[in-house]
């Protein structure tokens, strides 16, 4: 029986396939593109029932593969660019970015060895010096891509972790955690990200490990506390691994004090990373760079590309102040970084970062930049951190609507509160929110963020799709009157 090869290759009959199939799913984006609904609302039920992987003796052929993913995940995907669709730092992206998808895919280079991704580990280095000249650090080029926030988290944790107990003369990649681990605490604010938590379970600390610092009424960091916090845990013998900053927490958008906090982490010695997973946009910035003062005094850094940088998922950056700080999870694998070839000056990627086989993602970032330019890349960042204060502004002025926080980055709190509440209770109040939210979706119409602030439950828009209007924002808060009033 005569098949067709699959392996994209040179073959004639493999670039014709190739083609065809590029040619058939960017005819179906295109037309998904431009279906009118943010989603088709189908339940969690329909799906399930809907969708049944139809795995063949003999296979279907990428046509009809094709055709079923258009039909079964396609038709059903939420429209991240609909200009309703706000509910998480969740970007559309940029066309570039897809084209660079395309080169990403197609070479399939791996980034954990030179032999195996030669212009793109090239690329990807360049890119890291000029990320770094970005934040102002010192000129080099220790750090990575990683696949967003919470691995580039982990990995200032980490270093961090590791750095501290080889000031104690102690190699935890070598030796493991010593001492009373109960010990050992980590400080980041309560509007931290999760991920701060899950990594230090990860690395065998327990949420038990983080002390959360109080924040004032901007969610940002409280200072104070922090100084506090650092002296109780010095007084109750505790080792401090890190302080966590976050330079745009994931609600609130609140950038902590980090001038402030680099300071005091100074006399104390204490490592600091800032999250600036979503904040780190503005490094490109124009209007608002200056809110980012301060993180070229921090040891390590996260960036997320695949949120206000409009990179498709995944694309992150970690970035490592000090490169002598890469020693401690050095590896040496005979057939990826030999010492031979690290001595002839082979670059490997693969000792700065967690992954082996790793995505050039680097390449999205590398051509957004070099397609949209610096002024264009500003002002579509700074385009959402802007409509965030419109927007908040012309919610403070309905009467049904409570402004919860003034914005900080491109995000909006606010809450459904009309004069017939306004006696109601707050768990009256914060369940009107909820369903809110909930009937937006199955509606399909649109899709706000449920989320506490403070305590106080609250809509939340993450304004990050930089064709978006304050006209499509306020169609979007008559749905939400609307939606309330049926409820
Ligand atoms: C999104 C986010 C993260 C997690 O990043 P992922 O890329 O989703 O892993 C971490 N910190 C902050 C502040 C974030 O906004």
């Amino acid at each position: 029986m005569s098949r067709l090869n699959p392996i994209l290759a040179a073959s004639v009959q493999s670039t014709d396939a190739y083609q065809q199939a590029i040619k058939q799913t960017s005819e179906a984006v295109v037309t998904w593109l431009q279906q009118p609904e943010m989603y088709q609302g189908k339940s969690v039920a329909e799906l399930r029932e809907r969708i049944q992987l139809d795995f063949t003796s003999q296979g279907l052929g990428n046509q009809a593969a094709i055709e079923r993913a258009v039909e079964f995940f396609l038709k059903d995907s939420l429209s991240v660019h609909h200009p309703q669709c706000v509910a998480h730092l969740h970007c559309p992206s940029l066309v570039v970015s897809q084209a660079a998808e395309v080169l990403i895919n197609a070479t399939n280079q791996s980034m954990d060895s030179w032999d195996q991704s030669p212009s793109a580990t090239i690329i990807e280095m360049k890119l890291i010096e000029w990320l770094r000249t970005q934040v102002g650090y010192q000129a080099g080029d220790a750090g990575v891509f990683t696949s967003g926030g919470t691995q580039s988290n982990l990995m200032g944790l980490m270093l961090a972790r590791d750095a501290f107990f080889a000031a104690q003369g102690h190699s935890v990649q070598q030796d493991g955690l010593p001492g009373d681990l109960s010990k050992i605490k980590v400080l980041c604010s309560e509007n931290a990200h999760f991920s701060v938590q899950k990594n230090m379970a990860l690395m065998g600390l327990g949420y038990r490990s983080v002390t959360l610092v109080k924040t004032d009424r901007f969610a940002r960091m409280d200072i104070n506390d922090l100084a506090e916090k650092v002296a109780q845990a010095q007084a109750n013998g505790e080792q401090i691994l890190a302080i966590v900053a976050t330079a745009g927490t994931t609600d609130a958008g609140a950038i902590d004090p980090l001038p402030a906090i680099a300071a005091l982490a100074a006399q104390h010695n204490i490592w600091v990373h800032v999250d600036a997973a979503w904040g780190g946009a503005l490094l490109l910035s124009e209007k608002y760079r200056d809110y980012l003062d301060g993180i070229e005094l921090v040891d390590s850094i996260t960036l997320d590309f695949h949120k206000q940088f409009f990179q498709t998922i995944s694309c992150g950056a970690f970035l490592l102040k000090d490169a002598r700080h890469y020693e401690l999870m050095r590896y040496q694998a005979a057939y990826l970084n030999s010492e031979f070839d690290e001595a002839q000056g082979v670059p490997n990627l693969v000792s700065k970062s967690l992954q082996t086989t790793r995505r050039f993602d680097a390449l999205k970032l590398w051509m957004g930049l070099e397609a949209l330019g610096q002024q264009q890349y500003a002002e579509i960042i700074d385009h959402g951190v802007t409509l965030a204060q419109e927007v908040a502004q012309y919610v403070s002025e309905q009467p049904s609507l409570e402004l919860v926080m003034q914005p900080q980055l491109a995000s909006v709190l606010f809450r459904y509160r009309p004069a017939s509440l306004a006696t109601a209770d707050d768990a009256a109040i914060a369940l009107i929110n909820q369903k809110i939210g909930d009937a937006l979706l199955d509606s399909g119409r649109a899709n706000v963020g449920v989320t506490e602030s403070d305590g106080v439950t609250c809509l939340k828009m993450t304004l990050l799709n930089p064709t978006v209007t304050l006209q499509d924002i306020k169609v979007l808060l008559a749905l939400v009157e609307k939606t309330a009033e049926q409820l």
